[in-house]
């Protein structure tokens, strides 16, 4: 029997260190279709902006494969899951066969219909392929335009704009970070980024990509045309889960798993951006995508592949970025309508800070500019605590263990606490 992996990122490398752990011999495959060992997704920007070699992004260190006896095929696709053959069918018309098999096939750019699609010079920003053809262009750029101001588009435009390139990101929503950020927050951000440089248009979106065989400007909804030497589309990531869906994996949003990253179909596996796991704030399944939960995921999925019953406790969803020196934390439920919910808030010097509560525990915080307290309200919002006696000192700049009742103090704090 064999374990076979597809997707060589986070949540395969915590599948392959937690199957070690239980198992030294059993033959673990990893088939990705990027040519590269495994290396920090989030650093394709940092490398963008030339501020970290390509050498320098590696997630283990090059050696790893050998040492845990793994065989990688890099640059190879799986196209279907034969499960009732137990094999996965690669591009190239190979078969693997699998006795367990991890889907870990991370998040694909979602690209809405527009017109003038399909010309040179139109971009994602995922991989670090799509890194290495910006980068190569970026001696010829002046401007790029980037649709969509989410965590990726401004990544992008901060090391766009780091290399000298002029940037204007049109978003659809009235701010940046909608999905994350309310008005308030979204606001700072978007202040900072303007006064760094960056163009942002809202409430506005991209009806055509002009050019001819290359893109060479936009024209947006109400009409205006903006001049570029490449367009780069973030408007969002959903689960990479087409083939597996097509091969008889139940996919709502992303590969629906139970806790313990079981599919529908026996002996396969999903975790990470794929997955659509247990959100433990909101119960049900959702699509967390993000770093540490991709790795937990894997590693869970990867302990119940070798026999080792273990149940995935539930995702925070949870983003600590800084944007041209602005830092933003957001965790849990941090922009949410919903009458159980209730907001606090507080805006000083620039500074932001969100408490989302229902009942009396938190469930959702935004830190925009000061953030010191932040690890704090995560680990309340982690641990589910009861907050109603230091209700009123959630928002305080200085509130920290010491607005703990004792007891949990001691908890935390241990032997020091008083
Ligand atoms: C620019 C950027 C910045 C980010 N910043 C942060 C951050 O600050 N904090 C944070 O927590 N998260 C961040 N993320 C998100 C984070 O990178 C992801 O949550 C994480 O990489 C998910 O890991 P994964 O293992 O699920 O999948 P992925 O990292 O998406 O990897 C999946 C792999 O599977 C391969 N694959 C897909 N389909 C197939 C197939 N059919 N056959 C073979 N191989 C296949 C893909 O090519 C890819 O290599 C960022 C992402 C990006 C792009």
């Amino acid at each position: 029997m064999s374990y076979v992996i597809i997707g060589n990122s986070v949540a395969a490398i915590g599948a392959i260190e937690a199957i070690r752990k239980v198992d030294k011999e059993i033959n673990i495959t990893v088939i990705s279709d990027e040519p590269y060992l495994v290396y920090s997704r989030p650093l394709i920007s940092e490398f963008l902006a030339g501020q970290v070699k390509e050498e320098m992004m590696g997630y283990r260190e090059p050696g790893f494969y050998e040492k845990n006896g793994v065989t990688t095929k890099l640059g190879k696709r799986v196209v279907a899951i034969d499960s009732a053959k137990k094999s996965v069918k690669l591009d190239n018309g190979e078969e693997v066969a699998y006795g367990k098999l991890l889907i870990a096939t991370g998040g694909t750019p979602f690209i809405p219909p527009m017109k003038g699609l399909g010309k040179e010079r139109i971009y994602t920003f995922i991989k670090m392929d799509d890194a290495k053809q910006i980068d190569a262009l970026v001696p010829e750029m002046d401007h790029v335009v980037i649709i969509g101001a989410g965590l990726i588009g401004l990544k992008a435009a901060e090391s766009l704009h780091h290399r000298g390139v002029e940037v204007t990101v049109v978003e659809l929503a009235n701010r940046v970070m909608a999905a994350v950020l309310d008005v308030d927050a979204g606001g700072i951000v978007q202040s900072a980024l303007e006064k760094a440089g960056i163009n942002i248009v809202t409430e506005n979106t991209v009806d055509e990509i002009l050019g001819g065989k290359a893109a060479n400007g936009v024209r947006l909804k109400d009409g205006r045309e903006i001049r570029c030497d490449a367009v780069i589309v973030a408007i969002g990531v959903v689960p990479n889960a087409v083939f597996a869906k097509e091969s008889g994996v139940e996919v709502n949003r992303g590969i629906v798993t139970d806790n313990h990253m079981r599919t529908n179909l026996p002996d396969v596996y999903a975790a990470g951006d794929v997955t659509e796991g247990p959100d433990y704030l909101n119960g049900g399944n959702r699509v967390i995508p993000i770093w540490p939960n991709a790795y937990i995921q894997g590693k869970i999925a990867g302990l119940n592949m070798a026999g080792v019953e273990r149940e995935f406790t539930g995702g925070l969803a949870m983003n600590s970025i800084e944007l041209f020196g602005v830092p933003v934390i957001t965790a849990g439920l941090s922009n949410i309508d919903s009458d159980d919910l209730e907001v606090l808030t507080k805006i000083e010097n620039g500074n932001y800070r969100k408490i989302v509560l229902r009942g009396s525990t938190i469930v959702g915080a935004v830190f925009v500019g000061k953030i010191d307290r932040a690890g704090i309200i995560t680990g309340l919002i982690r641990d589910q605590i009861d907050i109603s006696s230091m209700r009123d000192r959630l928002l305080a700049d200085d509130f920290g263990y010491i607005d703990f009742p004792v007891e949990l103090r001691k908890e935390r704090l241990g032997a020091v606490a008083k």
